[in-house]
């Protein structure tokens, strides 16, 4: 059984003070949630959150690290030895920001989904299409192809990834993909899974994200093959992101 995970990525957003508030509100909300959960708050709050969530369930995770595994001169980036040191489980890859604002891609993911796992730093490997791309009925050919580098770049730890399909055209925009939409897309990522092994189809969880809230999480998640959402703009409200976590049955 896959254990389900709901994380928050509050992208650049937050100050010590609103962190603080959140995190007072969001652990007693969440202490009965049957999922996993996750903050990913900006790098620089990565030390703040690993200290108010210390003793709580909830796992910490950066938003992006970098492809170099060994210290040395590059500045501006942190390594997922860092990350690790400093408490996070989790990254995300190759979120569709990263890629479309900062030049990243599919090779570039994947030498970071490498060096999280290198670091025990578990990847979150985002894919998704754009609207154009939906409307030109290449979601399936896009996805297909954002996962199979990872999958043929990768030498081992293929089991400890975990996949997020954000479709480009909901993120942030309050359209939902419905869940009859979203589970095509899951249902499709697991065949890929299951191309490079039927064991890597049975254990990789697959979230969803793009506009998630709480009024449409319960229907996403009782979806055969979503196994947990992404969030972003609703997971910066305790009560609305607690609820998400809650719609977790
Ligand atoms: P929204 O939930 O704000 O649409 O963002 C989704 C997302 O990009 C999470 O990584």
């Amino acid at each position: 059984m896959r254990q389900k995970l709901v994380a928050g990525n509050w992208k650049m957003h937050g100050d010590s003070q609103s962190i603080r508030e959140l995190l007072t509100a969001l652990k007693p909300a969440v202490a009965e949630s049957a999922a996993e959960i996750a903050v990913i708050p900006p790098l620089v709050y990565v030390p703040l959150c690993a200290d108010l969530l210390a003793g709580s369930s909830i796992a910490l995770g950066a938003q992006t690290v970098s492809e170099q595994r060994n210290p040395g001169a590059f500045t501006g980036e942190v390594c997922a030895d860092m990350l690790a040191d400093s408490g996070c489980r989790y990254t995300l890859v190759g979120h569709s920001e990263r890629r479309s604002l900062y030049g990243e891609n599919d090779a570039l993911v994947a030498a970071k989904t490498e060096a999280a796992l290198a670091a025990n730093v578990l990847p979150i490997v985002c894919v998704g299409e754009t609207k154009e791309q939906r409307e030109a009925g290449a979601t399936l050919d896009v996805v297909g192809q954002q996962i199979d580098v990872v999958l043929s770049t990768l030498n081992s730890g293929h089991d400890k990834i975990t996949v997020a399909y954000e479709p480009v055209w909901a993120i942030g925009t309050g359209l939902t993909a419905s869940p009859e939409q979203a589970q095509e897309v899951h249902a499709f990522i697991r065949t890929r899974l299951a191309a490079h092994s039927a064991e890597l189809a049975d254990t990789v969880r697959i979230l969803y994200g793009g506009s998630v809230k709480a009024a449409n999480a319960a229907e996403l998640f009782a979806q055969p093959d979503i196994d947990g959402g992404l969030v972003g703009g609703a997971s910066l409200d305790a009560e609305e992101f607690a609820a998400i976590c809650n719609a977790i049955g």
